[in-house]
């Protein structure tokens, strides 16, 4: 059976490899170059993680994820994912530190519970640390030339620099991952946004235990931090989901503004007592739904729309495409996505989750947890 796949960041790949996988003929159109800085997928690493703070949802989605990674890591000739393990910070009550424990506990996951303290000393003495086994790192740039290769090897069709049109007729079915460009779509732009977020690099002059892993860190006004080892002596930093800049897609990657840099820097310095030397910023594409939740959408019979990713998207991106693939070959919505179906939108109870301000700095005020 044929199937085209719309969208050639890392879900468009996923989706087109599990699809040539299950044997389906696969076209995927990109509307640049794969690899492109435009949108969503691209740099040197995303985190990966297991006990997943946002909800017990997600759990299944990274444990059907984690040995497809472990399988492109078996065929690729760069590296695809290092579980260095993770660390999360916050108050015992914090929303972040509250979701891990839900989460472990539910799947009875393996995790270690200690004073915060002993790893950052500029926190409060009740603050909590968690450690986790199955979080690290994937190589997001690797990752997608790794699976470009395989589904050009297994005979995928791939048309770069062709933008599929809207009011094409289904020929099949269509699974459209077009990302941030998702919320321009008419039945879309009500229910998600395309915004910039930045992330920075940083050396670090001595060793620092927190930066061996990757770590979430929320303070006691809710922001999160988040921080992944890139290579030595080199940490890559952001906020997660804050500030956001709304802004449409297709604008390639730039430096960010000084004060998001000197923002980070400050929190880091103000917990972990380190003076963190600022090497480069990059901008890329958040796309998120109104509960920064996943929009997993049959519309029609043909017509799959998945997307909204929120920002954490790149992780399950595996698990996402096995779904839909299998979804498509059994004709219905596996049982797994139906929390991400958008009839949830329809009700008025929609919180967002880490949403702290629109393109602004809290500016002076200090972050501590
Ligand atoms: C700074 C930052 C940090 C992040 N950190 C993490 C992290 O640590 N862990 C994690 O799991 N996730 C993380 N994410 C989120 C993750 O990167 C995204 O969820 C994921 O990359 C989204 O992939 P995508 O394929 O849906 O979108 P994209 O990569 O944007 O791909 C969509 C593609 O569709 C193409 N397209 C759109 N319309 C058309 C059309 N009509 N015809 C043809 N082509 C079209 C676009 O050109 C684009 O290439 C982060 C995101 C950012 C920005």
């Amino acid at each position: 059976m044929k199937i085209t796949v719309v969208g050639g960041g890392i879900l468009g790949l996923w989706m087109a490899a599990e699809a040539t996988k299950k044997g389906f003929d696969v076209r995927l159109f990109e509307q640049y170059e794969i690899g492109h800085a435009r949108g969503s997928s691209h740099g040197d690493t995303r985190i990966f993680r297991s006990a997943y703070w946002e909800g017990p949802e997600y759990v299944a989605l990274a444990e059907l994820s984690l040995p497809l990674w472990g399988w492109l890591r078996s065929i690729a000739d760069q590296p695809i994912i290092d579980l260095t393990g993770g660390y999360y910070l916050g108050g015992a009550g914090s929303s972040l530190l509250r979701g891990v424990e839900a989460s472990a506990r539910t799947y009875d996951m393996p995790i270690r519970k200690f004073q915060a303290r002993t790893l950052v000393p500029g926190c409060d003495k009740k603050s909590v640390a968690i450690e986790e086994k199955l979080a690290g790192v994937v190589y997001a740039d690797n990752a997608i030339s790794a699976l470009k290769s395989f589904c050009l090897e297994k005979g995928v069709s791939i048309l770069e620099n062709r933008k599929y049109p809207d009011d094409e007729k289904d020929d099949g079915p269509v699974v459209v991952c077009a990302g941030p460009w998702l919320a321009r779509h008419p039945v879309y732009s009500g229910l998600m946004t395309s915004n910039r977020v930045y992330c920075h690099w940083f050396s670090y002059p001595t060793p620092v235990e927190i930066f061996r892993k990757i770590f979430l860190i929320q303070g006691k006004d809710g922001r999160v931090l988040y921080g992944m080892p890139t290579q030595p002596g080199i940490i890559k930093i952001g906020w997660h989901n804050y500030p956001i800049i709304p802004l449409e897609p297709g604008t390639a990657e730039d430096g960010s503004p000084r004060e998001y840099i000197e923002d980070i820097k400050d929190a880091i310095t103000s917990i972990t007592e380190i003076s963190l030397h600022h090497l480069k910023s990059k901008g890329c594409y958040f796309t998120n739904s109104r509960d920064e939740n996943f929009v997993v959408h049959r519309r029609t019979r043909t017509r799959w729309i998945i997307g909204g990713l929120s920002g954490h998207g790149f992780k399950f991106a595996p698990a996402l495409a096995n779904l839909v693939v299998g979804g498509i070959a059994n004709d219905d919505l596996p049982p797994a996505l139906h929390a991400f179906d958008p009839v949830r939108f329809s009700s008025d109870e929609i919180i967002s989750r880490t949403h702290v301000a629109a393109g602004s700095l809290l500016l002076g005020q200090e972050w501590r947890i």
